[in-house]
């Protein structure tokens, strides 16, 4: 039995517990979409009206050369890196993941151009799959997007397989894949293997090299708390660099974009997969989002979040156990990313329900109940708090009221 004691005492001895402060969280809001979007980290804000007011106002053009913007990039990037086990020059912060996911398919594509198949999962998150469809209706004769059932994916690795997508966590039920394992039966066939760590970075622990993954792209917006639309990342593994061609190449990419050459040269290493000119306002909030992130310790991080999702999912069984709302997330914290999500059919409108009490989960169609938990910021007894508010709307069926059926544009 968990009591609202027990979490509090957890809240006394939790070293991660300082970080809080270091978030604007609004009062009386319990916030667990940190999945969807991170919340604002104070320094963020400070370093914004540095940047824009200083660096932007008073050097202005000059600050490419003196305020390193033209790096950030690139830095930024080796700092992710270390958040993912990469190393460093085998990351860039850039554009959004789907425009990565489009860079690096095609990369791979090029690097297997005797196979004409990218392999990926039914279910797989919908942006994936769409810039691969994209991607293949340029490359054209041939070319195919192949999604097979989850438990096929690696049986499914023939000979006319170029590259595997995969999301290593899954954006619905949180349900996370083996990296090692399923990285190896990618190559035992001879396929590339491309991550998306949209719900890992900043999430759980990732190691891309331990797992010889070969290419991997992911969010800053989410765990990372960059800031609506932040700067995504991708990694291309050191081994491939040399060999590696993505075709949106720009002149951020090129080897000398101020020599103005009339033919594109790609740069060496990593900075070719830059397209254009980088959003220097968005990466120094990235940038605020992954240093914090970075000052906690990985081994602290990745045991709170696994104790927090135990106990969430124990006190929704504890305190709501005949009401209808089953796991949909694995059993296992260790096979699970940082969320717990449920499935039932009024789904939404029992967000809706929370939302309207402060506590802020979100809904997947056709029937998930999603909750996020980010251990940077959270404290044991929010989760207290957020259960006794799901008990309130379950037992009373605040859900159903016509106001919450209403499906917003973002749900
Ligand atoms: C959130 C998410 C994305 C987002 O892609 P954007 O281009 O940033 O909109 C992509 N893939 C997965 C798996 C996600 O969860």
């Amino acid at each position: 039995m968990i009591t609202s004691e027990t979490l509090s005492a957890l809240d006394r001895e939790d070293p991660l517990g300082p970080f809080r402060e270091q978030f604007e969280l609004p009062e009386g809001v319990i916030y667990l979409d940190g999945n969807s979007l991170g919340p604002l980290p104070r320094r963020t804000l400070t370093r914004l009206i540095d940047v824009t007011r200083e660096e932007w106002g008073q050097s202005l053009i000059t600050s490419w050369n003196t305020h390193g913007w033209l790096r950030l990039p690139q830095s930024i990037g080796d700092k992710i890196a270390r958040i993912i086990g990469a190393a460093p020059g085998e990351v860039v912060a850039a554009d959004s993941t789907s425009v990565n996911l489009f860079k690096l398919l095609a990369a791979a594509c090029a690097l297997r151009p005797e196979r004409k198949v990218i392999l990926t999962e039914d279910g797989n998150f919908p942006t994936d799959i769409y810039m691969a469809e994209g991607l293949v209706s340029v490359l054209g004769a041939g070319y195919e997007v192949r999604t097979v059932d989850r438990e096929n994916v690696a049986a499914s690795v023939t000979d006319e397989v170029a590259v595997v997508m995969l999301t290593h966590v899954d954006y619905r039920t949180g349900a996370m894949l083996d990296m090692t394992s399923v990285t190896a039966s990618a190559h035992a066939a001879g396929a590339l293997m491309l991550w998306d760590l949209a719900h890992s970075a900043g999430a759980v622990p990732v190691d891309l090299n331990g797992a010889h993954a070969d290419f991997a792209v992911g969010c800053g917006y989410k765990y990372l708390n960059g800031g609506p639309g932040a700067p995504a990342f991708l990694f291309v593994a050191a081994r491939h660099q040399d060999a590696a061609h993505q075709p949106l190449s720009g002149w951020m990419g090129h080897a000398a974009p101020f020599d103005f050459e009339q033919r594109y040269r790609p740069a060496e290493g990593i900075t070719r997969h830059l397209a254009g000119t980088p959003a220097i306002l968005a990466l120094v909030a990235l940038e605020e989002g992954v240093d914090l992130y970075l000052e906690a310790d990985a081994e602290d991080l990745r045991r709170k979040s696994i104790l927090m999702t135990e106990c969430f999912a124990a006190l929704v069984a504890q305190e709501c156990g005949d009401h209808g709302l089953t796991l949909a997330s694995p059993a296992d914290a260790g096979n699970r990313g940082s969320q717990v999500c449920f499935r039932h059919d009024e789904g939404y409108a029992i967000i809706q329900a929370l939302i309207a009490r402060g506590v802020v989960g979100d809904f997947r169609t056709p029937d998930i109940l999603r909750f996020g938990f980010a251990p940077l910021y959270l404290r044991y007894q929010d989760l207290w708090n957020a259960v006794t508010h799901l008990r309130h709307v379950m037992d009373k069926r605040e859900w159903d009221n016509p106001d919450f059926r209403i499906k917003a544009a973002v749900t």
